[in-house]
């Protein structure tokens, strides 16, 4: 199989941390698209049997993707993550390494809090099928998962929002202003 063959470049990326200013623009130099795919997952410790721990992925490509939780992981360590996407019917289960980390607290409507975004280089690269998926799912809200999404994210590239949830967004941002200002 002609895909099972890493990429070398893929494997040179593998380094100390990127400056989270360099990480997106790292992303979009890299080779193989990647899709903005938003979705809840299960991940573990492939090595050690330590339990299905929660987290969220995003940006998947071929190679990689990222993994946000609110666990800390090693650098290097290999973990294995299971997505379950029933709104698209994407199931996949794929194994890889952290190679990067970013620490940045994010908060979601379903998943609670991330406290950790990491970089992960993918063993054997992603199945086609499963990557045609991805990207067919990739016109979807990328919060309520709606086909009908045409509201672009100012701030991520790629990512789009169907009428409620960007109204959604754009309340909540003012309420978080209102808070800071009256504060
Ligand atoms: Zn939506």
């Amino acid at each position: 199989m002609a895909l099972l063959s890493s990429n070398p470049s893929e494997l040179q990326m593998a380094g100390s941390a990127v400056p989270e200013a360099d990480l997106l623009r790292h992303y979009t130099r890299r080779k193989h698209p990647r899709f903005n795919f938003l979705g809840g997952c299960d991940w573990d410790f492939f090595t050690s049997p330590s339990g299905g721990k929660s987290g969220i992925i995003d940006n998947v490509s071929q190679g990689g993707c990222l993994l946000r939780t609110d666990e800390t992981i090693d650098h290097r360590r290999w973990v294995r993550i299971l997505v379950k996407e029933a709104r698209h019917n994407i199931w996949f289960t794929s194994v890889g390494r952290i190679m990067r980390r970013e620490d940045k607290m994010e908060s979601w409507d379903q998943h609670g809090i991330t406290l950790y975004r990491y970089g992960i280089e993918f063993v054997h690269p992603l199945n086609q099928l499963i990557l045609e998926q991805i990207k067919d799912s990739c016109s979807a809200c990328a919060s309520c998962g709606d086909p009908s999404a045409t509201i672009p994210d100012l701030f991520q590239p790629n990512t789009l929002y169907c009428v409620l949830c960007h109204l959604r967004k754009a309340c909540h941002n003012l309420l978080v202003q209102d808070g800071l200002d009256s504060a």
